[in-house]
């Protein structure tokens, strides 16, 4: 095996594999490294009493014929393989509130959205549609999301600069509509008086387009990409860990592992979370105001997810996700106390072909912060061959926050403790562990009104030959993620082309 590359990339999450599959299909000869066993990062699955659940996602938009997702994972060769199950077009996702018996649906298709809505709300429709209208608008900003090789400057446009909360005042004076609207924030951790309209937009607009499971988890994008990666004569390494970058000079000559293989290369890119990949090059490549500024950028905040083992025949398959708040406001979640823990909750179950007609599992998520696990911030629980505890104190401190989960979506499922077969939970420890994101967090940096292009990072670093790919260079999520292999990627190749050939694409 020659250990030497065109490309190296550092992390299989979606936008390694993405990236890598679009420089083999140029010609590239492209190394992929992964730490763990699975790759795919936040694609990746585990199973318990033969349920399967996803880690990192838990539906998808945009992927209906002739939708943008649709097109992009036409060219990565996805389409035709993964296997798929639309939410329901009336409600894909149902929002309540303490105290409110109404469920609220968000619906797919923008007319849809809005007379879904405007049955509850007959007053609204217009304000509705002026809604959905700004928030088309809005993606519309960003060619790539419209698969478009278009040049847009979006630096100037007053939406990154517009706070989302804010914006939702303006649309209705309803305060229940205001957080209906924005009841769906944990999908991007948005904050009040922080998240920019943006972020709430590209995303919600999204899932209205058309929401989608992947039957039997998400594993099996990064299942198929890694496939093609390797046909196309790619490497994929797993248990294959980047511990530093080697210098030749200005420019990386190869990177060492934490077992010592070297691995050499033209180029490097670079899909881990930012501090990883700042961590893996020395102090004389890079100034240090790239890296404080980098450093300092805040992240997102993480979560605490319980994942439950049903009885089988227990509960009927719903195909719709679920977030409620105890109290009225959308956006209070995040500001917890141990006490008023958990504030309110996400609720996904996951689509299995073995039981299509029953709820085989749930995966229930609520926030946490980073700074509720500080005792054990010094244990890890993975090491490549096995998996060690992290104590007792830290079982104990998991279960109570377990029972408080599960008390708290008697709500949605009365009984549901009755139904149990086995609870298997994660915090903010796991994500950094298993994904090595900083703190756990869930959507790498927050973004802010306030700053806006702070956060726009560049997929250029001050190291000539080093890239950076992933959520935090154009946007997290499956779409954002997948866009933003293509931005990373079309600094090797010429992006016209590459555009062209995703629009063409069957
Ligand atoms: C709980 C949760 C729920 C989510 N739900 C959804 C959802 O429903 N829909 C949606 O669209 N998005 C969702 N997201 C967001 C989405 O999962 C991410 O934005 C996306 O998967 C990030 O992809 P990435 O390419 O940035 O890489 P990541 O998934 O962050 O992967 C990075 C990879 O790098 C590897 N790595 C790190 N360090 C090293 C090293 N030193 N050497 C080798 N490998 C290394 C890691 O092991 C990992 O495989 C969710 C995220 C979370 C955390």
């Amino acid at each position: 095996m020659s250990n030497k590359y065109d490309v190296v990339i550092i992390g299989s999450g979606l936008g390694g594999l993405c990236s890598a599959y679009i420089l083999s299909k140029e010609g590239y000869n492209v190394c992929v490294l992964e730490k763990n066993r699975q790759i795919g990062g936040n694609l990746q699955i585990f199973s318990r009493s033969k349920s399967i659940f996803d880690t990192g996602i838990h539906y998808i938009g945009g992927l209906a014929e002739g939708q943008n997702l649709n097109q992009y994972f036409k060219y990565f060769g996805l389409m035709d393989k993964l296997k798929l199950k639309q939410l329901d077009v009336d409600g894909y996702d149902h929002v309540s509130f303490g105290g409110d018996p109404q469920v609220y649906k968000h619906a797919q298709g923008h007319d849809n959205f809005v007379e879904t809505l405007a049955q509850h709300f007959p007053q609204e429709r217009e304000n509705l549609t002026r809604y959905v209208r700004k928030m088309r608008e809005i993606c519309d900003f960003f060619p790539l999301y419209r698969v478009s090789n278009e040049a847009k400057d979006v630096t100037r446009a007053d939406f990154l600069e517009t706070d989302t909360k804010a914006y939702l005042e303006t649309v209705t004076s309803n305060k229940k509509l205001q957080n209906i609207l924005g009841a769906t924030n944990p999908l991007y951790a948005g904050e009040a008086d922080k998240t920019p309209l943006y972020v709430h937009a590209l995303v919600v607009n999204s899932y209205i387009e058309s929401a989608w499971r992947c039957v039997d988890g998400s594993g099996q994008i990064a299942k198929h990409l890694g496939d093609s990666i390797k046909e196309m004569g790619g490497t994929v390494l797993n248990y294959s860990e980047a511990k530093t970058f080697n210098f030749l000079g200005d420019e990386i000559k190869e990177v060492e592992l934490t077992d010592g293989r070297i691995i050499e290369g033209k180029k490097f890119i670079c899909n881990t979370d930012l501090s990883k990949a700042l961590e893996m090059v020395d102090s004389n490549h890079l100034r240090p105001a790239y890296r404080n500024r980098i450093n300092n950028l805040e992240t997102t905040i993480s979560v605490f997810i319980v994942y439950l083992v049903l009885k089988p025949g227990t509960l009927k398959y719903f195909n719709h996700n679920i977030y409620h708040n105890f109290g009225s406001d959308a956006w209070d979640a995040m500001n917890y106390t141990e006490e008023s823990w958990p504030k309110g909750y996400a609720l996904f179950s996951q689509a299995s072909s073995k039981s299509p007609e029953h709820a085989d599992s749930l995966i229930v998520m609520g926030y946490m912060r980073y700074d509720e696990v500080a005792q054990w911030i010094n244990t890890k629980n993975i090491t490549p061959n096995h998996i060690e505890k992290r104590g007792d104190d830290y079982e104990d401190f998991k279960n109570r926050k377990t029972e408080k989960l599960l008390d708290a979506i008697e709500h949605s499922f009365p009984n549901i403790k009755k139904n149990i077969v086995s609870q298997h939970t994660s915090t903010p420890l796991t994500y950094r562990d298993y994904i090595g994101s900083k703190d756990g967090n869930l959507y790498g940096i927050a973004k802010n009104y306030k700053d806006p292009l702070k956060t726009f990072i560049s997929p250029r670093t001050k190291v000539p030959n080093l890239l950076l790919t992933g959520q935090n260079i154009n946007f997290h999520g499956v779409l954002g993620v997948t866009i933003s292999s293509v931005v990373t990627a079309s600094e090797l190749v010429d992006k016209t082309n590459l555009v062209k050939q995703i629009q063409s694409a069957t």
